[in-house]
């Protein structure tokens, strides 16, 4: 499904941009001024070489290999990002790109409105003729900028909206269940009871939450796509059967999804979920993540045993469900940079972790914090942290 819809925004990109060139391959410069090769991404931003442009504009670019940053002064301002991460920093402040940094050819490219916020310029004269176009801009100093761009066709490039839900809350649950007998200390705190957690979706519902997936929020904010407004994602670790016969039927009620974080060698095992529950809830649009094999500390592994635990479990869980499992949790909330980097070898998209705060676009998909969702919080206490999110207190 996906690869359909990405083919079909190549088609149209190709189509919009057959008259400007159809072979793809850029006329770096036809006329007698230096034009710089340009192309439209597909959320209709003008992408631009990054060097050339700031080189153009009176600026310098550095390349830092032991942090791997870009660093740039220009216009009396100091910029620095990591090409790899959807945000940057503006004389110390972060700020989002409106489309990702794209490599191509050896030329980092970045969107013209990138250009203006870090000149602090304005447009003030443009004109589009053909694969020609002419930009004049004003920096915040007063000088004026002439740039000439040739205009050629690009393949793919994956944009991000900033519009819409910049920041999401990934809500942790672990067991939905009868708590009768636990003491705290006995894992209570891992709990939430069944009518609690009740009255905490309809408190969702009632204040207009959207349940989405994983999958959505990635391809809202790293690809592009629309969501649902107010969105809220719950995840629930470890596999127990009541996510099966409590959490599972509480949702589909409400029309509401979830996602389940699997451990594989617990599947089938006392109190936790079978495969034919587990392709029940994924029928039911419930997404499926993998919390590792046999929820091992995974910092303390070796070479083999992160591969089974990252890369065995999530295609057997793949085999179960019959689709892609894109996100990873981590066991105990342990990882390192190199456990990070094994996820993204292995085709992972994201990872949650339990680093308490709400998910935003401009952080490290391979670290997203969550919101612990405790048996002490009770209904009250699950709502004043939804209420300090919404005053933007997270
Ligand atoms: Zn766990």
């Amino acid at each position: 499904m996906k690869s359909i819809v990405k083919i079909m925004l190549i088609l149209t990109l190709a189509c919009a941009l057959t008259s400007v060139n159809s072979s793809g391959v850029c006329a770096q410069s036809g006329t007698a001024a230096a034009a710089i090769a340009a192309y439209y991404s597909n959320n209709k931003k003008l992408m631009v070489p990054l060097r050339q442009v700031i080189t153009e504009l009176g600026g310098d670019v550095f390349w830092s290999e032991p942090d791997r940053t870009v660093s740039l002064h220009i216009a009396g301002n100091h910029v620095v990002f990591n090409p790899n991460l959807p945000y940057y920093f503006l004389n110390g402040q972060s700020k989002a790109f409106s489309v990702f940094p794209q490599n191509k050819n050896g030329n980092l490219m970045v969107s013209f409105d990138f250009i203006l916020d870090i000149t602090e310029g304005q447009v003030i004269h443009r004109e589009e003729e053909g694969a020609v176009l002419r930009k004049q801009f004003e920096s915040f100093d007063g000088n004026i900028h002439n740039l000439k761009f040739s205009l050629c066709a690009q393949d793919e490039i994956y944009p991000f909206s900033r519009e819409k839900a910049a920041r999401v809350p990934i809500l942790m649950y672990h067991e939905v269940d009868d708590v009768s007998g636990r003491k705290l200390g006995q894992y209570l705190e891992l709990f939430v009871e069944p009518a609690v957690f009740v009255q905490q979706l309809d408190w969702l519902k009632e204040n207009n939450y959207s349940t989405v997936t994983l999958a959505e929020l990635y391809a809202h904010w790293y690809q592009g796509e629309p969501i649902k407004e107010n969105p809220v994602v719950l995840s629930f670790d470890d596999g127990f059967c009541n996510m099966y016969k409590i959490v599972m039927p509480e949702l589909v009620k409400r029309d509401m999804v979830a996602t389940f974080f699997l451990h594989t060698a617990a599947i089938g095992s006392e109190k936790h979920l079978e495969e034919e529950m587990i392709r029940e809830m994924v029928g039911n649009g419930m997404e499926i993540g993998c919390h590792s094999d046999s929820h091992a500390s995974l910092t303390e592994l070796d070479k083999e045993g992160l591969e089974k635990e990252l890369l065995n479990s999530k295609q057997l869980l793949e085999n179960i469900i019959g689709q892609e499992v894109s996100f990873f949790c981590y066991p105990f909330g342990k990882y390192n940079s190199s456990i990070i980097d094994k996820l993204k070898n292995y085709f992972y998209q994201g990872a949650v972790t339990v680093k308490e705060g709400q998910a935003a676009f401009y952080q490290d998909p391979f670290q997203w914090p969550r919101l612990n969702m405790r048996y002490q919080d009770g209904f009250t206490g699950f709502v004043r942290k939804m209420e300090a999110l919404r005053n933007n207190m997270s």
